[in-house]
């Protein structure tokens, strides 16, 4: 065992855990240390022949094992706890070392406490950290923002923990000062809330319209899992569909109450969209679907509405339907993830942070929930074009959606005209047609604006504001 450590991880339930033993397992002397010390001695028990492992009872303890400059992981949960930690930890820290904060921390505190720390020469480390408990141990996507300084120190560490992608490269890169991590990490949720919410819609459609049984449509995910949509999100929809409840025989996911829970971060990645002006419509229509099913007397009080019965179609046109509900699912996903990459470059313009469109893609790869092979697709457009305005306007995506979209009409109809709840798809198709809409009916929401507030409106024909006298009785 080395006498000093060249990382410390605290807090150390499921995520610090697995990263602690990820770091030891690649050939580091981890620190370890949680503030109730059982856990501390378990992991050391039950893993410590991994590799080097330094147990630490004290912050001072801890803090006194680990070299210099002192690299220092807090895996706690997030919000008050994360603040005590620091409060904790920074007075026995000194210049140069840095604080690495893996959780899910919303980006304004990680701008705060990178401000607070920066005035003592701590270098504050907000960093995403996507895979769940399984990534963290086998190779998770790591989003680290904090300065260019603290990244040279920890970047070579990081990059050796990393998940790999298909060609060999680390699921990492340094994002951009303070907050850029956190808010990456926070819009890679937001996209994660919107493809699980598309698979969702696929699922229903091809269940009540499709009139396909879940074990079929566990054949349909497996084969999308060899195309353009293979990706862990598809690969997992498929084994959960063909799961059977082993108490009642039932298809698994026919004995599970349809309420979606959510912890936050879809919920803040809409809400900061809002603050931003960035229409990210798929994703809060995925969040709004989980709050929907969430509330069981709102459910329960509109249950006896009118609406049409699903007629499932005849089984000859299953097939056909199902290769319809992969053309809507991918030019939909297509959408959540414009509006993603929109939301994300607001965000860099307007904190400054430099955010490389094409690396947010490549480090999405591998280790992370959203990982897909489309993501080479994304890092492709960014890298020829790197000023992208949206993601739609790639002349590939372009030429796909354009091939797509008859299909994934025909599927909203069907969704509509059978009152098979698909808000994913909508959205996404209404976006579609709003941005490469000619003219928009916003002429008429202005005028309207100066009709009741004066508030004025811009001409076509000529440049400078106008407002119109407007006569009638108000
Ligand atoms: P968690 O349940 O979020 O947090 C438990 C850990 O926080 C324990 O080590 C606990 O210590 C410590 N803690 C709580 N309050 C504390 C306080 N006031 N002072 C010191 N320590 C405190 O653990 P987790 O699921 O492993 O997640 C850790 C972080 O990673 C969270 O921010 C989470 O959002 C993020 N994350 C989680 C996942 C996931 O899949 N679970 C994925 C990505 C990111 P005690 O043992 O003493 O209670």
């Amino acid at each position: 065992m080395g006498t000093t450590a060249q990382i410390g991880v605290t807090g150390l339930a499921v995520m610090g855990r697995n990263l602690a033993r990820n770091f030891a397992r690649n050939g580091y002397t981890v620190a370890v240390h949680n503030r109730t010390a059982a856990r501390t001695r378990a992991l050391v028990e039950e893993f410590g022949d991994e590799g080097d492992f330094i147990a630490a009872e004290t912050a001072r303890d801890f803090v006194a094992a680990l070299e210099r400059p002192r690299r220092l992981v807090v895996m706690v949960k997030a919000g008050e706890p994360t603040d005590a930690v620091i409060a904790e930890f920074a007075p026995l820290l000194e210049p140069g070392d840095m604080i690495v904060d893996g959780g899910n921390a919303h980006f304004a505190d990680t701008r705060r406490r990178e401000r607070e720390l920066r005035e003592s020469g701590i270098h504050f480390v907000g960093t995403g950290v996507s895979g769940g408990e399984e990534g963290a141990l086998h190779g998770p996507s790591i989003m680290p923002g904090g300065s260019e300084e603290s990244y040279a120190s920890l970047g070579p560490m990081l990059e050796r923990i990393a998940g790999k992608a298909a060609d060999g490269t680390p699921c990492v890169t340094h994002l951009g000062p303070d907050g850029a991590g956190h808010f990456v990490k926070m819009v890679h949720n937001g996209i994660e809330y919107a493809d699980m919410q598309l698979i969702g819609e696929a699922y229903h459609l091809l269940r009540e319209v499709g009139g396909l049984t879940p074990a079929r449509i566990a054949d349909v995910f497996r084969r999308w899992n060899t195309g353009r949509l293979d990706s862990y999100l598809i690969e997992i929809t498929a084994q959960v569909l063909s799961h059977v409840d082993a108490a009642t025989g039932e298809p698994f996911v026919d004995v599970v109450l349809d309420r979606a829970e959510q912890k936050g971060t879809g919920r803040w990645t809409v809400q900061i969209a809002l603050d931003l002006g960035v229409p990210v419509s798929g994703i809060a229509e995925a969040v709004f679907a989980r709050s929907l099913s969430g509330h069981a007397d709102l459910r329960a009080a509109s249950r006896g509405l009118a609406g049409p019965t699903p007629r499932p179609l005849p089984e000859a046109e299953a097939d056909a339907f199902a290769d319809r509900v992969e053309q809507a699912l991918y030019a939909s996903k297509i959408v959540s993830y414009t509006q993603g990459f929109h939301q994300i470059a607001a965000a860099s313009a307007e904190y400054g942070w430099g955010v490389d469109a094409a690396e947010v893609a490549r480090i999405w790869r591998a280790g992370c929930i959203i990982r897909a092979a489309f993501l080479d697709r994304i890092t492709a457009a960014y890298e020829a074009d790197p000023g992208l305005v949206s993601l739609l306007s790639d002349a590939e995506f372009a030429r796909e959606i354009g091939r797509a979209q008859d299909d994934w009409r025909a599927v909203v109809s069907a969704a509509v005209a059978q009152g098979v709840p698909a808000p994913g798809f909508a959205a996404a198709l209404a976006y579609y047609d709003g941005v490469r809409a000619e003219r928009l009916p916003a002429a008429l929401t202005q005028a309207q604006r100066d009709y009741f507030g004066a508030h004025t409106y811009r001409r076509t024909d000529r440049e400078g504001a106008f407002h119109t006298l407007w006569g009638g009785d108000r």
